[in-house]
C-alpha cells in the first residue's frame, strides 16, 4: 500500500517533476571536468597580474560594509558576500537582488583584467535570504528522506532561483555531522551519520553545479565547514552564556577525526565541488582556519581538492589576538580566499605587507589566485563572449508552482511519524470538526527555522508567500468540515480531532545553542488543554533536532516530527490526510532525556527513545 501512495505522489509531482527528473538523469550521468584543466591559462593572466590585484581576488568583502562600491575596483575585490541578512539597500525583492548584484558586476569588469566579481550567498534551503523564494526543508529534514535524488533536485532548484537574481555562488552545502543536539546548528546538518551525509552532500553538490558549472543553471557549490564544526565537545567554547558548542574545539584523534567528519568532504570532492568553506571551530585547542595540516596537507594534498578554500565569517581573526599573525598564519595554512566582511582594506593591507616581507611566499599568493580563478574560468567569468549580469528570464520560475511543487515532495518525504495510537492517522477528509492549536499552526516563520530572510529566522509572517499547516488542513478538509484554532489549545471541545504544532522559536548558529532541550512550557500546555477537551490529540513538532518530549508523548496519540519544513505546508497536509504515506526515518537519534546527550548509533548501551532510523508507516 505504501508503494502505491509513492506512486499516486509522482503523479501528483505532475510534469514539470517528469521534465526535471530527466534532466537530473543526464546531470548526475556526466562529471564535472577536472578544473587543473584550466590551469595552463588562468597561469598566464597570473603572471600578468600585480600583487594588488592578485590579493583583491582573494579577498571577499561584505555587501552592506562596501562603503564605497569603488572600493571593487579600486581594490579589485574577487568576491562579495551577503550573509544572513544582509540585504540590498532597495529591499529585499527579487528585483532589488539582482540589481544591486549586477551592479557590482558591472563595476568589477571595469578592472583592467575585466574579471567579475563572485557574488556568494547562503542558500541554504532555497535561495532563503531572498522573498519570494522556495523555501526547503533544511538539512535535518532532507536527511531523514534518505532520497538522494530529491536532495539533489532541491539543489537544482535553489540554483535556478539563485541564479535568476544574477548569483553564481552558494555556501552550502553545509555537511557538517552534528554529535550533539544542544548545537544550535544542528539541523543544518543531515545527519548524525556520516555515512548518509557522504551520500547527501554529493546530490546536493549535484544539484547545485549540475554537470557543467558554466551551465545557464549551475551555480558553484561550497561544503562547509571543513572539518570537525559538529563534533565540538559541551562548553569548549569558552562563552559562559550557553553551552558552549558552536565555533568550540572539537577534542579527538585525527582518526575519529577523518572517520566522522572527512567522508562528506571525499564525497564532494568526487562530486566537482569548487569551493570549501574552513570552519570557525577548533581541532584540539587550534583554530583550523591555521591548520596547514588539515588545509593543505589533508585537503589539497592527500584529498586533491583542485577548487578554492574560503574562510568564514570574520573567521581569521580568532586565529589570533594579532589580526596580522592571524592573516599570516591562515593564508600559510591555504586559505585562499579571506571572507572579511568589514576589514577587507585591513586585510588587503596586511597582506601585502606579508608577502613583501617575504613571511607568505609569492607562490602561495599565485597558488591561492590560480584556484580562485579556475573556478571563475570553469564558471565562465572569463569569458568575454559571455553576459556576465543576470539572466532575468529565469525570473519567471522563481518561486514558481513547478518549484514548490518539488520543495512539497521534500516536506512529505521528510516527516517522521513517530508515534500513531489506534491509526489515528491518516485522518478522514470529511471528519467533522478539527480543533489546531499552537505556536506552529499558522507560522510560516516558525515552520522555516533559522537563515529564512533573516539570519535569526523570524517568527509569524516573514513576509515570505508559503502556505501554513493551518490552511494546509483547511484546504485539504470536505466541504461542510470545521476547522477551529487557538493558540493555547483551549475550546477544543466540540473537535473530533485536536492538533497541536509546537516546537521551536527560530535560531541560527551558536544563539541556538541550548542546554536544555525540553519543550516549552507553553508547548505542554496546548497539549494539556487539547487533552482536557477530552479529544485525541495529534502532536506536529517543528524543531531543529529532537527534543525531549517527556510526558507529552504520553499524552499524544500521535506524533509527527516536521523538522523545519519550509514554506510548503501543504506537503504536512498530505501525509496527515493519508495521499502520501509517511516514508521519513530519523536521521538523528532521539534521547529521552537530557543525560542521555550526546548519543549516537553504534553507541554502548544505546538506549534511545527513539533509535536512528526509526520511522513508522501507514500500513
Ligand atoms: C556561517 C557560515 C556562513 C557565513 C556567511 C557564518 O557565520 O558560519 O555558515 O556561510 O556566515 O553568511
Amino acid at each position: 500500500m505504501q508503494r502505491r501512495k509513492f506512486l499516486k505522489a509522482s503523479l501528483i509531482w505532475g510534469a514539470a517533476g517528469t521534465e526535471l527528473l530527466a534532466s537530473l538523469r543526464t546531470r548526475a550521468q556526466s562529471l564535472q571536468q577536472p578544473l587543473s584543466l584550466h590551469t595552463r591559462f588562468v597561469r598566464r593572466i597570473v603572471q600578468r597580474m600585480t600583487l594588488d590585484e592578485k590579493i583583491g581576488q582573494m579577498t571577499q568583502g561584505e555587501l552592506n560594509a562596501i562603503k564605497d562600491e569603488s572600493d571593487i575596483e579600486n581594490y579589485f575585490l574577487g568576491s562579495v558576500l551577503s550573509g544572513g541578512g544582509a540585504d540590498p539597500r532597495a529591499g529585499n525583492g527579487l528585483i532589488a537582488w539582482t540589481d544591486t548584484v549586477d551592479s557590482l558586476i558591472r563595476r568589477s569588469m571595469k578592472t583592467r583584467l575585466s574579471i567579475p566579481i563572485l557574488y556568494g550567498v547562503d542558500a541554504v534551503h532555497g535561495h532563503s535570504n531572498v522573498i519570494g523564494a522556495t523555501i526547503f526543508p533544511h538539512n535535518i529534514g532532507l536527511g531523514c528522506t534518505g532520497n538522494a535524488g530529491l536532495v539533489e533536485q532541491a539543489g537544482h532548484i535553489t540554483a535556478i532561483e539563485v541564479r535568476a537574481t544574477g548569483i553564481r555562488w552558494s555556501f552550502s552545502p553545509c555537511i557538517a555531522v552534528p554529535r550533539d543536539e544542544r548545537w544550535g546548528r544542528t539541523y543544518e546538518g543531515f545527519s548524525e551519520d556520516p555515512e548518509l551525509v557522504r551520500q547527501l552532500g554529493a546530490a546536493a553538490v549535484r544539484g547545485l553545479q549540475g554537470a557543467d558549472l558554466s551551465g545557464p543553471l549551475s551555480v558553484l557549490a561550497c561544503a562547509k565547514h571543513f572539518l570537525g564544526d559538529g563534533g565540538t565537545a559541551y562548553g569548549s567554547n569558552g562563552r559562559s552564556n550557553r553551552p558552549g558548542l558552536d565555533q568550540g574545539d572539537t577534542r579527538v584523534d585525527l582518526a575519529t577525526l577523518k572517520r566522522i567528519h572527512l567522508p562528506g568532504y571525499i564525497s564532494c570532492i568526487a562530486a566537482g565541488v569548487g569551493s570549501i568553506m574552513v570552519s570557525y571551530n577548533s581541532w584540539n585547542g587550534v583554530k583550523v582556519t591555521g591548520i596547514r595540516e588539515l588545509l593543505t596537507g589533508l585537503l589539497k594534498e592527500e584529498l586533491g581538492f583542485e577548487g578554492f578554500l574560503v574562510s568564514d565569517y570574520n573567521a581569521i581573526h580568532q586565529v589570533d589576538a594579532d589580526f596580522k599573525t592571524a592573516i599570516r598564519k591562515s593564508i600559510n595554512a591555504g586559505i585562499d580566499m579571506a571572507m572579511e566582511p568589514n576589514h577587507y582594506r585591513l586585510f588587503i593591507a596586511n597582506l601585502k605587507e606579508l608577502v613583501m616581507e617575504g613571511s607568505v611566499p609569492m607562490s602561495r599568493i599565485d597558488d591561492a589566485v590560480i584556484r580562485i580563478l579556475r573556478v571563475k574560468r570553469a564558471l565562465g567569468l572569463l569569458d568575454p563572449n559571455r553576459r556576465q549580469t543576470a539572466d532575468r528570464t529565469l525570473q519567471k520560475s522563481f518561486g514558481s508552482p513547478a518549484h514548490r511543487r518539488v520543495a512539497r515532495q521534500a516536506v512529505r518525504e521528510s516527516l517522521v511519524l513517530l508515534k500513531n495510537s489506534a491509526n489515528l492517522l491518516p485522518i478522514s477528509r470529511n471528519i467533522r470538526h478539527v480543533h489546531l492549536a499552537g505556536r506552529g499552526a499558522d507560522n510560516i516563520g516558525m515552520q522555516c527555522g533559522g537563515w529564512t530572510i533573516d539570519w535569526q529566522g523570524r517568527m509569524g509572517d516573514v513576509t515570505t508567500g508559503g502556505t501554513t499547516i493551518l490552511s494546509a488542513v483547511r484546504h485539504a478538509l470536505a466541504r461542510g468540515s470545521k476547522v477551529t484554532y487557538t493558540l493555547d489549545g483551549t475550546g477544543a471541545g466540540d473537535a473530533n480531532l485536536g492538533i497541536a504544532v509546537i516546537g521551536e522559536t527560530p535560531y541560527a548558529e551558536g544563539v541556538g545553542d541550548r542546554a536544555d532541550l525540553s519543550l516549552a512550557e507553553e508547548d505542554v500546555a496546548v497539549v494539556n488543554n487539547l487533552k482536557a477537551a477530552g479529544v485525541p490529540v495529534l502532536v506536529i513538532l517543528l524543531s531543529g533536532r529532537p527534543l525531549i518530549l517527556g510526558e507529552v508523548l504520553d499524552r499524544a496519540d500521535a506524533l509527527v516530527a516536521a523538522w523545519l519544513p519550509g514554506t510548503e505546508g501543504q506537503g504536512i497536509a498530505d501525509v496527515l490526510f493519508g495521499d502520501f504515506a509517511p516514508v521519513g526515518r530519523l536521521s538523528f537519534t532521539w534521547p529521552r532525556s537530557m543525560a542521555q546527550i550526546p548519543i549516537h548509533e553504534g553507541d554502548k548501551n544505546y538506549d534511545p527513545l527513539f533509535p536512528f532510523g526509526y520511522g513508522l508507516g501507514y500500513t
